[in-house]
């Protein structure tokens, strides 16, 4: 009798804890499409305080004042509210680890309708809009241990279609080397990185093999803007990279100016001797992701935003 008391209790106890997490979840997804990060923030402040063509200076002001108006008016402040994906890193002692992905579903459910999050999310192939900005493995997750703990990291990012669409990857062939590297980012720069709403947030995955390339190319775009690769070589590139697409001038919006890109980040795995795979993912200037860390008793620290009880 004690036992089904007990287990009863637990059942309740774990749903509780359940509906409270995706409350804090939706409620975070629902102020990021509002509120930049702050790092995020602070690189637009520095990228309008080097323009010197007024127009561009222009353009930074309208970005400033669209971001203080999306917080007053509590409205998103893109109509493309993207489509939601997540990098989850979940340590083996979390409580509620089974249930995380519909606990992630409900979360995006419950923040489309209270942000609102423009419905974006269309089944492929059939062609219909599901209305609730979920689907077919949507929203998209990507899972990581977070070893030796017991908390829950999650990095919440809404993906654009604009900044989605340069969106790219090859897998060089043996010679190529690092000038390949180099030559294919700049391409993608110089044919898509005008669509994207600049400046960008370059995320480059190197790997051995298209799949590993295309993921870290996204990861490095979770990371905070313009941190570096430990690795010094790596991080050197990063540096070169930048002031390469910085010459590009395309300015905020792509209406040229001084600079082009808030950073460039690079992430990368050993590889196969013979095989150099590269991919490019793009963050637009109003680049929204958020990281969560949510300790087992469900209270958190924000990484990226203050100014918010979840
Ligand atoms: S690229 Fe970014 S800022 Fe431009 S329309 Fe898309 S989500 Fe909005």
């Amino acid at each position: 009798m004690a036992t089904t008391t007990r287990t009863t209790s637990g059942r309740t106890d774990m749903t509780d804890q359940a509906t409270r997490l995706t409350r804090m979840l939706a409620r975070f997804t629902d102020h990021i499409s509002k509120h930049l990060p702050w790092d995020v923030e602070q690189r637009l402040t520095e990228l309008a305080a080097a323009e010197t063509d007024q127009r561009a200076r222009m353009i930074y002001d309208t970005m400033r004042r669209n971001q203080e108006l999306a917080a007053e008016l509590d409205r998103p402040s893109c109509q493309d509210t993207g489509l939601v994906q997540i990098m989850a890193r979940v340590g083996d002692g979390f409580p509620l680890r089974d249930r995380l992905p519909q606990i992630f579903r409900q979360a995006v459910g419950t923040a489309t309708r209270t942000a609102p999050l423009r419905h974006n999310t269309v089944e492929t192939f059939d062609e219909v809009n599901t209305g609730t900005n979920t689907g077919t493995d949507s929203p998209w997750v990507y899972w990581a241990p977070l070893p030796g703990s017991a908390d829950l990291e999650v990095d919440i990012y809404l993906a654009g279609g604009g900044c989605s669409l340069p969106g790219q990857g090859r897998t060089l062939m043996p010679g190529e080397g690092y000038e390949g590297v180099v030559d294919f980012v700049l391409d993608v720069m110089v044919s898509y990185g005008v669509n994207a709403c600049p400046p960008l947030l370059v995320g480059v995955g190197i790997g051995s093999s298209i799949d590993a390339a295309s993921y870290l190319s996204k990861r490095a775009l979770m990371r905070p803007v313009r941190s570096h690769n430990p690795n010094e070589r790596a991080a050197r590139l990063e540096d070169e990279l930048e002031t390469a697409i910085n010459a590009l001038h395309l300015g905020p919006q792509g209406m040229g100016g001084e600079n082009s890109v808030m950073g460039v980040h690079i992430e990368n795995s050993a590889r196969h001797p013979s095989v150099l795979s590269v991919a490019v993912n793009t963050g637009c200037w109003s680049h929204r992701r958020g990281t969560v860390r949510v300790h087992p008793d469900l209270s958190y620290e924000l990484l990226t935003h203050e100014g918010v009880e979840l």
